[in-house]
């Protein structure tokens, strides 16, 4: 079955500088009762509230308030929404994909994610496996005479623990991981398996090195092992200028320092960092995304607004020292003034 999903682009003001605001208005599977949210405690709970639907409003608020200005506005700010940041199936498109493929672009973005109002400047990269392992079936009741392929595998999948790149840590991260995350294997209960089937989910620091990896899982013997999906590390520097001047801002809106962290999930931002522009996570204070008590805190989506109209507030100022600071590759620049705003769809499957 075909659907259609909505990919929304808008922007106000113009200028030598655009920042971009990202939501996504998808969210993952949740118990019925999630999907009628309420208020309690300060918080508004509901699956989607702190990721990110809370964000995603008070994004819609910031567009409002500056649609006020209009064309007084010295610098261009680009709301982006997509469904499917959260799918995780073999689509051919994805909504931000697509977005920055058509010229959607701008010199620094900020992805709502749920981040307690912190600055993610990092997320670690994504390398996903399918390992398969042989073995040799016999009677389920004579197991010795044969080669089971589920016992092999763990062998297998703690070897891969072993290797040298899980262990290392870096300035944000105390580790990278490897998650056994779906194993396929056996057909009857009266047979030793014969093969298994691992999908393996690694998240690697954002300095280390893709091809380092690869070399370290191909000593790992006993199976064979293909890529299924890769995803880039987020790094951005926290010396980067609108970095600065995003933390002075959430300072300044919830009245104490705020810092930069690393994020162990990766997010939609890489595709805006193949390009070479800077891409940050920035999201308002909850708890229990993807879980059964998902809740976003309703007084911080009031200081998120207030820190994100703060920020674009000072990139105005400062929109002559920061015009071309971000330089954008792999697309030609110009395709940005064709981008028009609107609502496209995507086909889901
Ligand atoms: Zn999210």
């Amino acid at each position: 079955m075909h659907t259609d999903l909505p990919v929304l682009s808008a922007s106000v003001g113009e200028g030598p500088v655009t920042i971009v605001l990202h939501a996504h208005i998808d969210v993952v599977p949740g118990r019925p009762e999630q999907f009628s949210p309420w208020q309690e405690g300060g918080f508004l709970w509901g699956r989607g509230a702190y990721d990110m639907k809370g964000a995603t409003a008070a994004m819609l608020a910031v567009m409002s308030d500056l649609q006020e200005l209009g064309s007084r506005l010295p610098v261009k700010v680009r709301l982006l929404v997509v469904p499917d940041e959260e799918a995780d199936d073999d689509r051919d498109e994805w909504g931000t994909e697509r977005l920055v493929e058509r010229g959607h672009l701008g010199d620094f973005v900020i992805c709502g994610e749920p981040t307690d109002m912190y600055v993610g400047v990092q997320a670690k990269g994504v390398l996903d496996l399918r390992v398969d392992v042989a073995g040799r079936s016999a009677h389920s009741a004579t197991p010795w005479l044969g080669t089971n392929a589920i016992l092999r595998a763990i062998d297998v999948y703690e070897e891969l623990l072993r290797l040298p790149f899980v262990g290392e840590s870096s300035e944000f991260y105390e580790r990278a991981s490897v998650s056994l995350s779906r194993i396929a294997a056996g057909d009857r209960l009266n047979k030793v398996p014969d093969h298994c089937t691992m999908d393996i989910d690694i998240r690697h620091l954002p300095e280390q090195d893709i091809e380092r990896i690869r070399t370290e899982i191909a000593t790992v013997r006993g199976c064979s092992i293909r890529e299924i999906a890769r995803r880039p590390p987020i790094q951005v520097p926290t010396d980067n200028p609108y970095v600065e001047l995003l933390l002075g801002a959430i300072d300044s809106a919830s009245g104490r320092p705020v810092e930069c962290v690393g994020r162990d999930g990766t997010n939609d931002g890489f595709h805006f960092i193949e390009r070479g522009i800077p891409s940050v996570e920035f999201g308002p204070v909850g708890s229990g995304h993807h879980g059964p008590e998902e809740k976003v805190e309703i007084e911080s989506l009031r200081r998120y607004r207030a820190a994100l109209r703060q920020f674009i507030a000072e990139v105005c100022v400062r929109r002559d020292d920061l015009t071309g600071v971000t330089r954008i590759h792999g697309l030609d620049r110009h395709r940005d003034h064709d981008a028009t705003t609107g609502v496209a769809t995507l086909r889901e499957r």
